[in-house]
Parts: structure tokens; C-alpha cells; sequence
């Protein structure tokens, strides 16, 4: 309406132009219509601007939604897999204890009753090389993989023989495939911290689903991991999240706060200073501070008696296992 009534405005105006013998109001005449032209094009090209905009959210909106379906599928997949898996896991484990340090997939369920979710190890990897009895912490990183600090964080992990977690952002991954690679074969655990790193109390149900289950179909893609741990950017969930997702839940106990200091030695000293058995470390190997800081970290941990280990590792020893939808700051060995 407004594009049709200053086209009106604009030849009415010149008309009168035309008719007028001032040159002055000739003159004031013809600077108005150009001013008034130059408003219907930016106005023209909002209006297109917009709409492109608007067909992009539908298009979007259509992709989030046949992902959801194609998840689903995905999902009843993964469980038949696992099903087969359980019924040759005796034959594994026995394998396993002739080559020892190698993987030991433990498929039991842990039924625990009222108002209990059950807990799992479901798609974990658990390795042989850890004293249960023995203190053990999970250092995680979030918001990579970036590929020169998360590779000199592994450089560290590998020269230690350690292990960790790291909560990758999925629109990081097509770009970092070898490092997520490399990770998972020194033993690591790599998690979901959504696609695009946001909160997902904010969104509604399709978007959540699209965040969290595009991320784990790279990370399986990627790795061949089956459980996919989900670390909820800013620690942000409520009680719809608890209930859909399909996974267990991590937060922490120790926030280093690296990002914030941006000092390898304030966040050494944060650790240090309140590590204890079944503490679940957050850093970000985004940061090169904090690659700095893993080497010194890993190795006053080391010293000190703790075995690093994953998040589901973590779990499988302190509680036996994991269950979907529950929240875990730490992994004392309480109940939950
Ligand atoms: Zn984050």
C-alpha cells in the first residue's frame, strides 16, 4: 500500500512539475520526488529482503521437522543394534580379558525402582585399565573442537595416557572430523553441546530436537559411539528437556572458569583446590590458555592419585551406570 501511494505521490508531483512556471518550486519539486524515489527503493528491498527471509525460516522449519522423523528412525535403528550387541556380550567380554586394556561394553540395565529412572552403560565405553577403588575424575571440555588447541589438549591427554570428555558443538564438526576421530581413539568421550550453542529452555520442541539429535547423528557418523551424553549449553534445562531427551544429562562440579580468567594458572589452581573423588571438570579447549593449562593440570592430578577417566566411565564405576533425563553435577558415588 505505502509502494503504490508514494509511486502516486511521485508522478503527481511531477505533473504539477510540469505545469508550474517558478523555477524555484520547480526545483523544490524535482529534489522532493528524488528523495521521495530513493525511499520506495529501500522500502522495495526491505519488502524483498524480508520475504527471502521468511521462505529461508519455512525452509528451515521444514528441514528441523523430516530430521525429527528421520531421528526417530534413526533411533529405532540404534536400539535394534544395541539389542543384537547384548546377546554377544559374553562372547566381548571374554575377548576382552585375553587382550586386557581393551574395551568392555557392559550391557546391563540397572532397574531402580520408584520414581527411579533406570540407569545403563548402554553404548558407553568402558576400558579394563581402571582400579575401581581408586580415585578417578572427568575432566570435559565444552564449545570445540577447535583443531589446534583441542589436538594440543589430546597431545597432552595421549602423553599421559588419560582420557576426557569433550561436549563438541555441531556446526564445529564437518571442519574437525580428524580431530573428533583422533579423540575417540586415544579413548575419549565426545558429547553434544547442541548444533548451534543455544539454550534450549528457549526453543520449542522441534528446534530442541533438531540442536540435540543432528549433533549426535555426526558424533555416531564420526565415531561409531552409540551413546551420545548431552551437556546443555549454560547448564540450561527444564523439566520438558529432563523428560524428552534420550540421554543422560552432564553438568559439573568444578567450573574452572578459564574462560573468564584466561589463565592457564588460575585454572590449575581452581581445580587443585577442589578436586575430589568423582568430580566432573568444566573447561573449553576453544581457549589456548586452557590447552596450556591441560598438560600441568593433567599431570598434578596424575600425581596426586586420580585417574582421569570419561564421563561414562565416571558413571559405570560410582553410580553402575547412567540413566536418560537426570541431571549429574558429580559422581561421588551417592545416590542420585
Ligand atoms: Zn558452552
Amino acid at each position: 500500500m505505502i509502494i503504490q501511494d508514494i509511486t502516486r505521490l511521485i508522478v503527481l508531483l511531477n505533473i504539477y512539475r510540469m505545469e508550474c512556471d517558478c523555477m524555484n518550486k520547480k526545483m523544490l519539486i524535482s529534489w522532493f520526488s528524488i528523495y521521495l524515489s530513493i525511499t520506495l527503493v529501500m522500502i522495495c528491498g526491505i519488502t524483498v529482503l524480508d520475504r527471502a527471509d521468511d521462505d529461508r525460516q519455512f525452509a528451515k522449519n521444514a528441514v528441523a521437522e523430516e530430521d525429527t522423523v528421520d531421528n526417530k528412525k534413526i533411533e529405532e535403528d540404534t536400539s535394534n543394534l544395541l539389542i543384537e550387541e547384548q546377546s554377544t556380550e559374553y562372547v566381548e567380554k571374554e575377548t576382552v580379558a585375553a587382550e586386557s586394556e581393551t574395551i568392555n561394553v557392559d550391557d546391563v540395565v540397572v532397574h531402580m525402582g520408584e520414581g527411579k529412572a533406570d540407569r545403563t552403560n548402554i553404548g558407553a565405553r568402558i576400558f579394563t585399565d581402571v582400579d575401581p577403588d581408586k580415585p578417578m575424575v572427568a575432566l570435559t571440555f565444552d564449545d570445540g573442537p577447535d583443531t589446534e588447541s583441542t589436538n594440543f589438549i589430546l597431545d597432552a591427554l595421549d602423553k599421559y595416557d588419560a582420557r576426557a570428555t569433550f561436549f563438541v558443538v555441531g556446526y564445529k564438526v564437518p571442519d574437525t572430523e580428524t580431530t573428533i576421530k583422533r579423540a575417540y581413539d586415544l579413548g575419549c568421550e565426545i558429547g553434544s553441546h547442541t548444533y548451534d550453542h543455544v539454550n534450549l529452555t528457549s526453543l520449542n520442541k522441534i528446534q530442541r530436537n533438531a540442536q540435540i539429535n543432528n549433533t549426535k547423528k555426526m558424533i555416531t557418523a564420526i565415531t561409531g559411539q552409540k551413546r551420545v551424553l548431552l551437556r546443555p549449553p549454560y547448564g540450561a534445562v527444564n523439566d520438558a528437556i529432563l523428560k524428552e531427551v534420550n540421554t543422560p544429562i552432564i553438568l559439573w562440579s568444578i567450573d574452572t572458569e578459564d574462560w573468564i580468567t584466561r589463565d592457564p594458572e588460575n585454572t590449575v589452581k581452581n581445580v587443585m583446590e577442589n578436586v575430589k573423588d568423582g568430580s566432573i571438570i568444566l573447561m573449553h579447549d576453544s581457549y589456548t590458555e586452557t590447552s596450556e593449562a591441560t598438560e600441568e593440570l593433567i599431570k598434578r592430578l596424575t600425581d596426586e592419585g586420580y585417574q582421569l577417566v570419561t564421563v561414562s566411565e565416571l558413571g559405570y564405576h560410582k553410580f553402575g551406570g547412567l540413566a536418560k533425563g537426570v541431571k549429574y553435577g558429580a559422581m561421588y558415588g551417592d545416590d542420585e
